[in-house]
């Protein structure tokens, strides 16, 4: 057993008994960790109600490897994000992102996800707009799909291989993971170069500046995508919150065409 200390991210919080909480942690140093938080819940606790979903801090814990739960000796606030709490899309996206990190992530230490996740739950809580907020959630869960492995192909048809032009309209195979040619797939609805262009700038990291263009394409893509490759049958559940939440969220009225996936 070896107390450690590390940045950590707040992905969830739950109360355990009515004096303690366990925290999913993500971790700069050991992944994702399940620690116990004695006493969190007491009117006087050493946390000061601080253990709330994306804060971050340095956690001191005590790791027992081979264990699923750690004893947590405590957490040094950086940063509450505490906007995050202000808008149901800004919020529901956050959490779609720590769900993300929850089921996909592991207990080794992958800076680059840590720094994407933080970086996204900050672009979320700094958008102006509900709009934004939705482009900003967005970008963060592409982002965070292409760093678990499964970046969607935007730039070459998934089933033939083909070139596609950057204007080329094209539909979209979730199950096949990217765009196909519309020789390769003749049915379904088309997405077009616009939308796709915001697709390849989010799996880069670049939130679309006031948005995405058609919300409701957006969303489609997203849904799909996610059930088709990381779901295994057990739904997000932050992710139709997040979808609906995100109804509200249109950059602007009319000009949505619906979902561009078959
Ligand atoms: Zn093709």
């Amino acid at each position: 057993m070896a107390l450690t200390t590390t940045r950590a991210l707040v992905l969830q919080s739950f109360p355990y008994s009515e004096t303690s909480k366990v925290l999913r942690l993500y971790t700069w140093d050991h992944g994702v960790r399940s620690v116990m938080a004695k006493g969190a819940l007491r009117p006087r606790s050493r946390y000061g109600g601080v253990l709330e979903p994306f804060t971050e801090g340095h956690a001191t814990f005590y790791l027992k490897e081979g264990r699923d739960l750690h004893t947590l000796s405590g957490f040094d606030l950086v940063q509450s994000r505490q906007a995050l709490g202000r808008s149901l899309v800004g919020f529901s996206g956050a959490s779609l992102l720590a769900e993300l990190v929850m089921r996909v992530g592991t207990e080794d230490p992958h800076p680059g996800l840590y720094q994407a996740v933080a970086n996204a739950w900050d672009a979320i809580a700094d958008a102006p707009t509900p709009a934004e907020a939705l482009g900003a959630s967005l970008t963060g869960a592409w982002s965070l799909v292409s760093l678990f492995g499964f970046e969607p192909q935007v730039d070459a048809c998934v089933l033939c291989g083909g070139d596609v032009a950057p204007d080329e309209p094209v539909r979209f195979d979730a199950v096949a993971g990217g765009v196909a040619c519309t020789r390769c797939r003749q049915a379904g609805r088309v997405l077009e170069a616009e939308s796709r262009a915001e697709l390849r700038g989010m799996i880069r990291g670049h939130v679309p500046e006031g948005g995405v263009g058609r919300p409701g394409t957006h969303r489609a893509l997203l849904r799909a995508f996610l059930e088709a490759q990381l779901a295994h049958d057990k739904p997000f559940r932050s992710l139709e919150l997040f979808l609906e939440s995100a109804g509200d969220a249109r950059a602007a009225p009319g000009g949505d065409e619906g979902p561009a996936v078959a």
